[in-house]
C-alpha cells in the first residue's frame, strides 16, 4: 500500500491543497486492466461524502504512526483512517516533474493548486467519470481523430523488390512510395482500384500499409524542406552563446537582442536542431497572433513531422489531437502559445521564447502565471536552457540580462540580408492642425501613399486600436451612450448602426435622438477603422496613378473573427501588386512581406496617455515592431509616425531607433516612482456583483495586508497601496478594486500573501485574487 496525495478538481478561487488516500496494492499493481496508479494519474476519490475527480500528484510509503510522517502539505501519511482511492481513471498526464512544476506556479504566482495542475491535463472538456461496459470507470477524454487513413510506405523488400514489365498498377504504387508515404486514398484517385496490388505488395514485404491517425486540423502545407543556410557572423555568435549555455546544462538564459529580420528565427532553428541531434526535445513559444502557418511551416520545413503545434484557435478536438500525439512520444518540438510549455514533451532540453516582450505570455486568469519565469524554473531543474529573443525586448529582459549572472545577452544589429532599418519620419500633428489640415492623413503621409502606390509597392498601415474607438456623443447635453454591465462608453459600429461594448458585447441598435434629452444632435465622435478605411478609399480614388483599383485590406477583430480569415487577408495582401493592409496592432509583428515600402503609424499617441506605467515601453516597442515590417527585401522602406506629441521621449527616441536614449529618461523615473524593474510588485484584485460589499472587503483586505507586512516581513521598504476600484472600476456588472502591493527586487513577495489568502476567510459574495508580476494594474 502507498499513500496518495491528491489534488480534487474542482473550480475554486481559494488556495487549496491536497488530501490523502491510501492506495492498495492491487491498484499500484494496476487491478483489472486498470493503469497502476502514478503520480499524474486521474483518481476517482470521496470526498465529502461525494465522488470527486482528483489527480495523483505525490505518492508516498506509508508512515508506521500518525505522527511518524506528513507530506508537503501535512497531510498524515499513515494509513489509518484514511479512506482509498476508488479507481484510477488514467494513464499519468504528467510526470513527478510536472507534480512540481504545477507546486511552484501555485506558490509563486499565490494561485489554486488545482487550476495549476489543470495546465497539464488534456486540453478539451472537463473531466467526466464514466463507467464502461466492463464495470470499470474511467475518464473521458474528448474522442480521438479518426483512424480512417491508412497509409503505404516502404516494406523491408522495397529495393529488391522488382515489379514484373506489366505489371503497371504495381510500378505506380512503387513508383509513388518512392517519392515518399502516400495515403491509399490518393493511389485509389489516382490510379483507380489499388487493394489487390497493395495486398500482393505488402505480401513480398515491398510495401507496408499502415493506419495512421489522422490529426484534426490543418497544420498547413506540407512545408518543402528547407537546408540550414550559411549564418551571418551575429547568428553566428548568438548560436554560439546558445550552445555554451547548453553545455553548461543548469539553466541558463539567453537573450537574443535583435532587431527585427536580423534572423532570429534561424538561430532558434539551428539551436533546436543541435538540442535534437542530443536526443533532447524543444518547446517554441510564439505569440498568439503571429502563430501563422507562414510560422509553423518554418518549423516544420526544418523538423517535418516532429513538429507539434497547440494555441487557443485551434478546437478543442484539435489540440486534443496534438496533445495526444506529443504524449505518444513522435513529437520532437512543440511551438505553441504559452501553454505548449506544459504539454506532455519528454526530455526538454530547449525552450525558446520569440517576442519575448509580449503581454500574452501573462496569462490573464488563474493561474495567473509568466510563461518565462516558469520557463526559466523549467529549464534549471532540467538541466536545460532558455533563449529569449525580441527586437526590443521588455526593460525587465534587459535589467537581467545586465546583472544576472546566469544570463548571456547576444545583440544582433543588422538584417539578415544586409538591408539597413528604414528611416523613422516622426509627423507633428499637432502643426498640421495648427496649419488647418483637418484630414486624418498628413500631407507628408498622403505624397507617400501616393508616390508608393502609384509605383506598385506595398503600404502597411497602423491603427493604434484604442484611439479609434467611435462613440455617440449628445451635442446638447454631453450624454454618452455606456454600457449597462461595464463602465465604459459604447462603440459606435457603422454596419448595421449599432452600439456596442467591446468588454462583454453588449449590442443594441443606435438611438435616432438623445435617450436623455430627446435631443436630434448625436454626433458620431473618433473614427472606427470603418471609417478610417472609408476615409482612405476616397483619398485613394482621387488619387493620381491610384484609384479605386488599388485594395485596401483591412485586419482587426471585426475582419479576422472567422476561422482562418485572418490567414486570408494575409494572402490576399501578399498576391496583390500594389496595396493597403490597414490594421490594429495585430499587424505590427511578424508580418514578412518582401515589397512593403512605406509603413505610416497614424496616431502614435493614445498609449501615452493610458494609466500604465509602461506606456511609453509600449509605445516605443510598437514603433519599433511595425517599422521592422518595411524596406524587408531588395526595396528599401521608410517609416511615418503621425503624432500630436511629436516631443514625446518614447517617440522620439523609436525613431532614432535610440533605445539607450529611451531608457535613460525611462529607468530613473521607474527607479523614482518604485515600479519594476526595480521593485516587484503583486496587484490583489477584489471584485464581486456588490459595489458596497466590493469596497467593504477590499478595505478589511488592505487593513489584512497591511498589518501582515508589518509584524510578518518588518521591512520598510515593502509598500501596500490603499484599495482604490480599478481603472475599468465595473467589467460585466462586476465591481472591481484593487491593493497594489510592491516589494524590494529581491523579496518573495508571494509568500506572505499566499499565507494570507490561505488564512483568510472566504466572503460568499466578494471574489480577490492576487496577481504577481501583473502586466496591467
Ligand atoms: P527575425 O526573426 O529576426 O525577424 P527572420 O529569422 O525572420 O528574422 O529572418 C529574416 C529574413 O532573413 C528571413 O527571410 C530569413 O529567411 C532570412 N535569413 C535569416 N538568416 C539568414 C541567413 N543566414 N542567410 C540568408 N538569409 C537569412
Ligand atoms: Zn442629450
Ligand atoms: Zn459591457
Amino acid at each position: 500500500m502507498k499513500i496518495a496525495s491528491v489534488i480534487i478538481d474542482i473550480p475554486t478561487q481559494a488556495l487549496d491543497a491536497p488530501y490523502s488516500y491510501a492506495v492498495p496494492d492491487e491498484m499500484l499493481g494496476g487491478e483489472g486492466g486498470a493503469h497502476p496508479a502514478e503520480v499524474g494519474c486521474a483518481v476517482l476519490v470521496t470526498l465529502g461524502g461525494r465522488k470527486a475527480v482528483g489527480y495523483i500528484v505525490g505518492l508516498e510509503e506509508p508512515a508506521a504512526s500518525p505522527d511518524e510522517g506528513t507530506d508537503l502539505w501535512g497531510n498524515p501519511l499513515a494509513a489509518a483512517g484514511l479512506r482509498q482511492v476508488e479507481a484510477v481513471l488514467s494513464a499519468p498526464y504528467f510526470d513527478e516533474e510536472g507534480a512540481a512544476a504545477a507546486q511552484y506556479i501555485a506558490d509563486r504566482y499565490v494561485a489554486p493548486l488545482a487550476s495549476c495542475v489543470r495546465l497539464f491535463t488534456p486540453p478539451g472538456a472537463v473531466p467526466r467519470v464514466v463507467r464502461g461496459r466492463d464495470g470499470r470507470w474511467r475518464l473521458e477524454e474528448p474522442s480521438v481523430g479518426e483512424v480512417d487513413d491508412r497509409w503505404v510506405t516502404r516494406g523491408p523488400a522495397f529495393d529488391a523488390f522488382q515489379p514484373r514489365k506489366n505489371a503497371v498498377r504495381q510500378q505506380q504504387v512503387m513508383a509513388a512510395v518512392a517519392a515518399g508515404d502516400v495515403r491509399v486514398a490518393e493511389l485509389a484517385a489516382e490510379f483507380g482500384a489499388v487493394s489487390s496490388t497493395l495486398r500482393t505488395l505488402a505480401a513480398r514485404g515491398a510495401v507496408v500499409v499502415e493506419e495512421r491517425r489522422r490529426l484534426r486540423g490543418d497544420l498547413g502545407p506540407a512545408a518543402s524542406p528547407t537546408v540550414a543556410p550559411p549564418l551571418t557572423e551575429g547568428q553566428a555568435a548568438a548560436v554560439a552563446a546558445i550552445e555554451e549555455a547548453r553545455a553548461a546544462a543548469c539553466g541558463r538564459v539567453v537573450l537574443i537582442d535583435g532587431v527585427t529580420g536580423s534572423g532570429k528565427t534561424e538561430v532558434y532553428l539551428q539551436a533546436i536542431a543541435r538540442t535534437l541531434d542530443e536526443g533532447r526535445s524543444a518547446i517554441v513559444l510564439v505569440p498568439e497572433i503571429s502563430l501563422t502557418p507562414q510560422t509553423v511551416a518554418r518549423f516544420r520545413g526544418r523538423f517535418g513531422d516532429a513538429v507539434a503545434v497547440m494555441h487557443s484557435r485551434m478546437s478543442a478536438g484539435e489540440r486534443y489531437d496534438q496533445w495526444d500525439f506529443i504524449r505518444s512520444g513522435a513529437a520532437r518540438v512543440v511551438v505553441g502559445a504559452r501553454s505548449a510549455l506544459f504539454t506532455p514533451l519528454a526530455n526538454v532540453g530547449l525552450v525558446v521564447i520569440d517576442e519575448e516582450h509580449e503581454g500574452s505570455y501573462k496569462q490573464d486568469s488563474a493561474p495567473r502565471y509568466a510563461a518565462g519565469e516558469v520557463a526559466a524554473w523549467m529549464m534549471e531543474r532540467a538541466g536545460g536552457t532558455l533563449v529569449l529573443g525580441s527586437a526590443t525586448p521588455s526593460i525587465e529582459a534587459l535589467y537581467h540580462g545586465a546583472r544576472d549572472p546566469r544570463w548571456t545577452q547576444v545583440a544582433l544589429t543588422e538584417r539578415a540580408n544586409g538591408r539597413p532599418m528604414p528611416p523613422i519620419e516622426v509627423v507633428n500633428m499637432a502643426a498640421e492642425f495648427a496649419s488647418g489640415a483637418r484630414s486624418m492623413f498628413s500631407s507628408r503621409l498622403t505624397r507617400a501613399l501616393a508616390a508608393e502606390l502609384s509605383a506598385g509597392r506595398k503600404v502597411v498601415l497602423l491603427l493604434n486600436q484604442r484611439g479609434f474607438a467611435k462613440f455617440l456623443l449628445c451635442r446638447d447635453c454631453g450624454f454618452v451612450p455606456e454600457c449597462p454591465s461595464c463602465s465604459t462608453s459604447l462603440t459606435y459600429h457603422e454596419q448595421g448602426a449599432k452600439l456596442v461594448c467591446h468588454h462583454c458585447g453588449y449590442t443594441v441598435p443606435a438611438p435616432p435622438v438623445c435617450p436623455e434629452c430627446n435631443s436630434p444632435y448625436l454626433k458620431k465622435f473618433g473614427a472606427g477603422t470603418q471609417r478610417v478605411e472609408a476615409d482612405l478609399r476616397a483619398l485613394l480614388d482621387g488619387m493620381a496613378g491610384v484609384g479605386p483599383s488599388v485594395p485596401i485590406i483591412r485586419m482587426d477583430a471585426d475582419t479576422t473573427k472567422a476561422k482562418g480569415a485572418h490567414q486570408a487577408l494575409l494572402e490576399q495582401f501578399a498576391a496583390a501588386d500594389a496595396a493597403v493592409l490597414l490594421g490594429t496592432q495585430m499587424i505590427a509583428k511578424g508580418l514578412d512581406f518582401d515589397d512593403v515600402t512605406l509603413v505610416g503609424v497614424i496616431n502614435a499617441d493614445t498609449q501615452l496617455h493610458l494609466p500604465d506605467y509602461r506606456a511609453g515601453e509600449r509605445t516605443f516597442q510598437l514603433i519599433e515592431q511595425v517599422a521592422g515590417r518595411a524596406g524587408r527585401a531588395n526595396l528599401p522602406g521608410r517609416v511615418m509616425v503621425q503624432t500630436y506629441e511629436a516631443d514625446s521621449i518614447a517617440i522620439r527616441a523609436a525613431a532614432a531607433y535610440d533605445r539607450a536614449a529611451f531608457l535613460r529618461a525611462e529607468l530613473p523615473k521607474r527607479q523614482m516612482l518604485g515600479f519594476p524593474p526595480y521593485v516587484r510588485m503583486a496587484n490583489v484584485l477584489v471584485w464581486g456583483a456588490d459595489e458596497h460589499e466590493v469596497g467593504r472587503e477590499a478595505e478589511l483586505l488592505y487593513g489584512q495586508i497591511h498589518e501582515l507586512i508589518r509584524s510578518e516581513v518588518g521591512d520598510s521598504r515593502w509598500q501596500v497601496l490603499p484599495a482604490v476600484p480599478c481603472v475599468l472600476g465595473k467589467l460585466r456588472n462586476t465591481y472591481r478594486y484593487h491593493i497594489v502591493v510592491k516589494a524590494p527586487q529581491d523579496a518573495d513577495i508571494s509568500a506572505p500573501l499566499a499565507k494570507l489568502f490561505r488564512a483568510r476567510k472566504p466572503n460568499p459574495q466578494v471574489n480577490a485574487a492576487v496577481d504577481v508580476d501583473p502586466m496591467d494594474l
